[in-house]
């Protein structure tokens, strides 16, 4: 029994985002499970954040923390994201004006985006890219400008971008450390989109949510570091990629303060306010561990090299990841198929599941790759490695 009774109720649905089907990432998890297959695939820990972390929520709801928290998040944390800001990036913020908690980075996307869109406005991305902008985009009537950066360097071309540039181009979003490549920013790319933007009304969003997960001698350029550019910019991070907690959903968005002005005026319409424990809580930890992110890179550079290590006797082909907890690899060797099928393949036969990348581009660059997510127990990377290595 269903609980529809309208006939023509399809028709009366005019859908709002024609094409897009359910998230890869639910795609994958769900197919992982039915087949109990390794989920390399949805980026997430199969750990927990630390134990002093969980004890401080529990704390907060045993102490009277259970109410609405204020409209841009508990100052505590507030506090906290400015100190360490301060510490990391050299960059003073007002902790009032120019920040707020978010429940999860995804819905910072969608507020920032929806500040700053108007109908027939353009926003340009960097292909392949996290699959909320296009829809938070389309969802305010504007139109997304694909640029595609192709494996294996993934180099943004910077006369495409200039090429793009039309006078209804009103953002440009970016993500450094970046999901899918694990590639960062360079200076050149920094001093590129500084003269992209000058002389124009353009506003930047910078997902900066793997901003602690920097390997060797790379170094993570939030645009925090930039003040002429942090002028015009949202830079948007997680909590849930640096505690291990991603099940938590709390980010942040920061931004000066005319534009945080707007953002709010949306957030409060869509969320209100972020759950309040975890906030305390994560207020709590980073004052008494600012260590933990600081440490946060090593241990993830022991997962990536533990895992390409690993790979080596595959007949996948991986360049190490320069940051984040993500590891491309190259299966040309292994099959022609196309990486949506050679994905859904490994995890019903190989048992291990991982994302195609051809769906975070709006044209399929006919690249043979997939991600593999290495966010994992040693001993989860060592079984699922002995299973791709028979690929
Ligand atoms: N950011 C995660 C990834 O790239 C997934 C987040 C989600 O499932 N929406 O895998």
């Amino acid at each position: 029994m269903s609980i529809g009774s309208i006939q023509n109720v399809q028709e009366m649905l005019k859908n709002k985002l024609p094409g897009k089907g359910t998230n890869i990432f639910t795609v994958m998890s769900k197919m992982a499970q039915d087949h109990g297959a390794i989920n390399l695939a949805q980026g997430f820990p199969d750990f927990d954040g630390p134990q002093a972390l969980r004890n401080r929520v529990a704390w907060h709801i045993a102490n009277g923390h259970n109410q609405y928290a204020p409209l841009a998040g508990v100052a505590e944390l507030r506090n906290q994201i400015a100190i360490k800001v301060l510490d990391l990036y050299g960059c003073r913020i007002d902790s009032d004006r120019e920040v707020a908690v978010t429940p999860g980075a995804t819905e910072a996307i969608f507020c920032a985006i929806t500040a700053v869109i108007h109908p027939g406005d353009e926003a340009i991305v960097f292909d392949p890219c996290y699959d909320t902008y296009e829809p938070s985009v389309t969802l305010n009537g504007g139109v997304t400008k694909h640029i595609a950066m192709r494996y294996p360097d993934f180099a943004i071309d910077w006369q495409q971008v200039r090429d793009t540039i039309t006078d209804r181009t009103r953002l440009i979003i970016l993500n450094t450390p970046h999901n899918p490549t694990g590639c960062l920013w360079s200076e050149e790319d920094i001093q590129a989109l500084r003269e992209v933007v000058s002389d124009r009304d353009i506003h930047i969003i910078s997902d900066e949510v793997y901003e602690h997960i920097v390997f060797g001698h790379g170094r993570h350029l939030s645009l925090l570091r930039f003040p002429d550019l942090a002028a015009r910019t949202f830079v948007i991070s997680s909590f849930g990629k640096t505690y291990h907690t991603t099940g938590w959903r709390v980010g942040y968005c920061i931004a000066p303060p005319a534009l945080m002005e707007e953002f709010l005026r949306i957030h409060q319409f869509v969320n209100f306010s972020t759950h309040t424990p975890m906030q305390y809580a994560l207020a709590d930890f980073m004052r008494d561990c600012p260590q933990h992110h600081h440490e946060l890179g090593d241990f993830y550079q022991h997962k990536r090299d533990l895992f390409c290590e690993l790979m080596k006797p595959s007949r996948f082909s991986l360049a190490p990841s320069d940051s984040t907890y993500f590891q491309l690899a190259d299966y040309s060797a292994i099959s022609n198929e196309p990486d949506t099928e050679f994905a859904a393949r490994l995890t019903r036969e190989q048992k291990v599941a991982a994302i195609p990348v051809s769906v975070f581009y709006d044209q399929d660059p006919g690249q043979s790759i997939v991600r593999f997510c290495f966010a994992k127990h040693d001993d989860t990377l060592q079984e699922a490695t002995a299973r791709l290595k028979m690929v």
